[in-house]
């Protein structure tokens, strides 16, 4: 990844702080800073990130089959409807966000051959250096790397349901959640698994 740092850029199109560094976070811990310190304004923006994110990861939707990035009308109305510029190369994009899931965990993913480059420049917004981005693709690494920062990165998962493997946000307080969703992915593991028991118990009567 490049960095340059400039004082403010009219060309970017998606910023954030990432003063979460200032209180000694770091990838992959709980920050153990108080939230409460942070104002509404900061909540905010994480949500947004993280939705990006979200939304970026499951631009290959396994279960219908379809994939965003294989269409480059798609993708520019995917990044238009986002605000976030420049589409830039709907095949770069998609290497990046193989190389995203399998970061999260996607063992099943074809990891992108580029790597994950992104020009992504760091400004002073009053005052504060921020992430900026010159495009939509720096755009979503602007807000991976500001997640990442914050200690949310491990928070990101994958369903690990062979047809579905939907990229989701985990919630819960000890991050234990497996399944995309209890109701859909997980019971249905759990009947699969009942069935096999049932089939097996039926074996040995
Ligand atoms: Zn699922």
């Amino acid at each position: 990844m490049w960095v340059t740092f400039r004082r403010g850029n009219p060309d970017a199109t998606y910023s954030g702080g990432v003063t979460g560094l200032a209180a000694g976070a770091s990838t992959g811990q709980e920050t153990g800073w108080d939230r409460e310190i942070y104002s509404q304004d900061r909540a905010v923006d994480t949500e947004h990130d993280v939705e990006l994110l979200l939304a970026f990861l499951n631009t290959r939707d396994v279960e219908t089959g379809t994939d965003v990035l294989d269409d480059e009308a798609a993708w520019r109305a995917w990044v238009a409807e986002r605000g976030l510029g420049r589409s830039g190369d709907p095949r770069h994009a998609r290497e990046v966000r193989n190389a995203l899931r399998v970061a999260v965990g996607d063992r099943e993913e074809q990891h992108g051959s580029a790597g994950v480059v992104g020009m992504i420049q760091i400004e002073l917004s009053q005052g504060v250096p921020t992430l900026a981005a010159t495009d939509a693709l720096s755009g979503v690494l602007a807000a991976a790397t500001r997640l990442a920062v914050l200690g949310y990165w491990e928070r990101f998962k994958i369903c690990p349901a062979h047809d579905c493997r939907w990229a989701f946000f985990d919630r819960s307080r000890n991050r234990s959640r497996t399944w995309c969703s209890m109701q859909v992915c997980g019971n249905r593991e759990k009947a699969r698994n009942w069935r096999e028991r049932a089939r097996g118990g039926a074996l040995t009567v």
